[in-house]
């Protein structure tokens, strides 16, 4: 089972990738994970860059970030299927996925698009926390840990990513509207897009999915 999550930052995506990667066994892919642990202690000049252009809001480029993908898709642990996390963000993204799982005659099943308002966006990505070794993701308000600021899984510390901050999102809203929202319009043409409403709570919008999975 290959299933594509899109919608823009700060939709839930990451929070349902995990459920949904645990309920049916398969694989989590999340770029943006991948992307932040190179971040985390940049050594080459490419992982130096890869961190200057994720702490201004903006993509990695292309080849990057497929060059990746590839590589990660063809671990064993995917080999029962994975969800896509982030991943295409744009329309070159999206055409070279498509010729990836072609060569290895595997369907894209479900592509789910993640639909929120832009300024609920902004204040849902203010106040959530993450924990940077379980990769758990918590909001202050709708799904806090059990203890304030420590991770449930772990007990580490949980942080404030530099890219949810209100000036962050917005600009990823924007890069979001020019790069991704074309990749919306690339499916639509060639797949059928689940649309979900990402304002609902984290429990509604799993239990969508999962029916639709289970249909
Ligand atoms: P995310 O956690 O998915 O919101 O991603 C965090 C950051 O990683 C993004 O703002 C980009 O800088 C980078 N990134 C993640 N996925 C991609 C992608 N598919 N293409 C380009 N850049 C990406």
């Amino acid at each position: 089972m290959i299933l594509l999550l899109i919608g823009p930052p700060g939709a839930g995506k990451g929070t349902q990738a995990l459920r949904l990667a645990n309920q049916y066994g398969i694989a989590h892919i999340s770029t943006g994970d991948m992307f932040r642990d190179i971040s985390k202690n940049p050594q080459t000049a490419l992982e130096k860059e890869v961190k200057e252009i994720m702490t201004r809001g903006d993509l990695i480029p292309d080849d990057v970030t497929i060059g990746l993908v590839e590589e990660r898709i063809k671990r064993p642990d995917c080999e029962k299927g994975f969800i896509l996390d982030g991943f295409p963000r744009t329309v070159p993204q999206a055409e070279v996925l498509d010729k990836m799982l072609e060569n290895v005659h595997k369907p894209l099943d479900y592509v789910f698009l993640f639909e929120v308002d832009d300024e609920a966006l902004v204040e849902r990505k203010a106040g959530r926390l993450f924990a940077p070794q379980s990769k758990r993701v918590y909001h202050k308000t709708y799904n806090p840990p059990k203890e304030p600021g420590k991770c449930d899984e772990t007990g580490e510390n949980l942080i404030q990513r530099d890219d949810d901050k209100p000036e962050a999102t917005r600009h990823r809203l924007s890069v979001y509207q020019k790069q991704t929202a074309p990749v919306i319009a690339y499916y639509d043409e060639t797949k059928r897009i689940t649309r979900l409403d990402g304002m609902g709570s984290m429990d509604e919008v799993f239990t969508s999915l999962c029916e639709e999975i289970d249909k």
